[in-house]
């Protein structure tokens, strides 16, 4: 189908914020063509739910839009799904327009460029495999990642490479003749020839970030009883992950095995920390799981042997001192004292429930509440403005987190964080306005936001009290099938 489309139309279309999150959409891969011809493009938009969205021509290559979510009557703009396929469309039409160009093109590309190769002077040639008239070898390269401890006696990750059977067993200067187009010697069987070889263009990208490394590197970095496997710096590692992440086989190696296939996850880790009642008053905190695992601290990763985890620099530098700590001194249990629990559970605890489990003894949750938050959000609408107010409470204990977020309580209230984060997040991104103790949204766009796809994600959090005034505004009726009628003179 043949609109015409370009960014500011679908801007002007659809609104700034149904523009963003419909971009967001289509990025994420969320549209997919159910049905693309020339009078009409059908697509479904996966978001919290799956929307269909219409686009169809009408004359002189205007269009009109349906989608068949809910919307409010009052607002006018289309919404993010129809912006979204609206981009999807405009890709497509690129893509099209782009690739009849390149097809015109490509015989006097072709050419040109076989005829550079054939004179070439061989700086024209990369490591990586070429689209055209490449008639060298790809090689099978694999590569594999695991925990060293590099010269300081900090654990660094290294990278090691694999070419088909054979392990280079000197990665760096393997890395420095390739950059050099020069041939280098593996095994008795086989000589790298950069004549003959090349890599595939994922492992390329790979083997460029490592020959930077090899070039920037100090000497100090690398293991001097190991040559195979290079120390990657920090500073390096978040532009290796999405390419390590592509490449065909990235490997976990620990200690020379292979523990798994390379991937980076955000889980949980399996820590339990738990608070126990010693001998006299006294209490111990015994952590489990915290030896099976590396703090490599400088990247902010966790090792498991078979996945890398990603955590916040601050979870991170904590687990890593704590685990520095008990290694000191060789226990995994931390005596505390009676009257340093209070302490304990008010500023550690929610630190600790961030980066694994924490249970508390029955005898010790005795001294301190440990009622449930019960977060409550109050929605009102005055002036023609969307209020918002919140509270949390923890049984007789309630208080406004806007306000102030430490408030000052007679008894130790074992607070649940994450949670609170959690609601303060959404709001945040509810683009609120803040006032002294309070919210207001000031634009009705931004109300629509708001009640339609924050709420959602907010009632599984909190107990929502609202005005009718806030629920009027609420569209539910269901849609009204249309028929439209065409008439040709
Ligand atoms: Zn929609």
């Amino acid at each position: 189908m043949d609109i015409k489309l370009n960014q500011k139309v679908i801007k002007d279309l659809c609104g700034t914020v149904s523009f963003k999150r419909g971009d967001a959409f289509y990025r994420a891969g969320k549209v997919e063509f159910t049905d693309n011809n020339e009078h009409w493009v059908k697509a479904t938009v996966t978001g919290a739910d799956v929307f269909k969205v219409t686009v169809t021509k009408s004359n002189d290559s205007h269009f009109t839009t349906d989608c068949t979510c809910p919307k409010l009557a009052s607002v006018t703009h289309e919404c993010q799904h129809v912006a979204a396929v609206l981009l999807a469309i405009l890709d497509e039409q690129k893509q099209r327009t782009s690739n009849a160009i390149k097809n015109y093109d490509r015989p006097v590309n072709a050419l040109a460029e076989g005829l550079l190769n054939i004179f070439s002077n061989e700086s024209r040639r990369t490591s990586g495999h070429q689209l055209h008239f490449e008639t060298r070898k790809i090689l099978n390269t694999v590569f594999g990642i695991g925990p060293v401890e590099a010269s300081d006696q900090q654990m660094m990750l290294g990278v090691t490479m694999n070419i088909g059977p054979i392990k280079i067993e000197d990665i760096s200067e393997f890395l420095k003749n390739v950059a050099n187009r020069q041939s280098a010697i593996l095994s008795d069987l086989f000589t790298y020839d950069p004549k003959l070889h090349c890599f595939q263009n994922d492992i390329d990208s790979i083997i460029k970030i490592l020959i930077q490394i090899v070039h920037d590197s100090e000497l100090s970095l690398q293991d001097e009883n190991d040559f195979s496997t290079l120390i990657i710096p920090p500073s390096f590692w978040q532009q290796l992950v999405p390419l390590l992440k592509k490449a065909p086989e990235v490997l976990f190696i620990e200690a020379g095995e292979v523990t798994g296939q390379f991937q980076v996850s955000t889980e949980r880790l399996p820590l339990l920390f738990n608070f126990e009642k010693g001998t006299d008053k006294d209490y111990s905190l015994k952590i489990a799981g915290i030896s099976n695992l590396i703090v490599l601290h400088k990247y902010n990763l966790i090792w498991m042997k078979t996945q890398l985890i990603q955590l916040s620099t601050e979870d991170c530098s904590r687990l890593f001192e704590l685990k520095n700590m008990l290694a000191q001194s060789r226990t995994d249990s931390i005596p505390i004292l009676q009257d340093q629990m209070g302490f304990f559970v008010e500023k550690v605890v929610p630190g600790l429930r961030r980066i694994g489990e924490v249970q508390i003894d029955g005898d010790i949750t005795k001294q301190f509440l440990t009622e449930p938050l019960i977060p409550k959000l109050y929605l009102d609408r005055v002036n023609n403005r969307l209020l918002a107010g919140i509270e949390f409470q923890y049984g007789k204990i309630v208080f406004n987190p806007l306000e102030d977020r430490e408030p000052k309580v007679n008894s130790l209230l074992i607070r649940d964080m994450v949670r609170e984060d959690q609601i303060l997040e959404l709001l945040d991104e509810g683009s609120f306005a803040k006032t002294d103790g309070g919210y207001f949204l000031h634009n009705e766009e931004l109300e629509y936001e708001f009640l339609y796809h924050v709420m959602p994600k907010l009632q599984k959090l909190v107990q929502v009290y609202a005005t009718t005034a806030v629920r009027n505004r609420i569209f539910r009726e269901p849609a009204r099938p249309q028929i439209r009628v065409k008439v040709k003179k």
